[in-house]
């Protein structure tokens, strides 16, 4: 299995939780500020390709 390393563009996320319902693995959303974030990297490239395709703000970053 391919692991790939995952961050979000903090500032471009609406909070859509699109992220979150996917994979709550992998996502969490902070109330705090609104956005979501990354709970555990790296994690398997299908499911961070899956996800950050579901990204309607394109804010999931993958590093390879
Ligand atoms: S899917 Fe994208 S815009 Fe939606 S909460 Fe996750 S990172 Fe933010």
């Amino acid at each position: 299995m391919k692991w790939v390393e995952v961050a979000i563009n903090g500032p471009c996320c609406s909070g859509c939780m699109a992220c979150v319902e996917l994979a709550p693995e992998i996502f969490n959303f902070d109330e705090a500020t609104d956005i979501a974030v990354v709970i555990k990297t790296p994690c398997p490239a299908d499911i961070a390709h899956k996800v950050a395709a579901y990204c309607p703000d394109d804010c999931i970053d993958i590093i390879e």
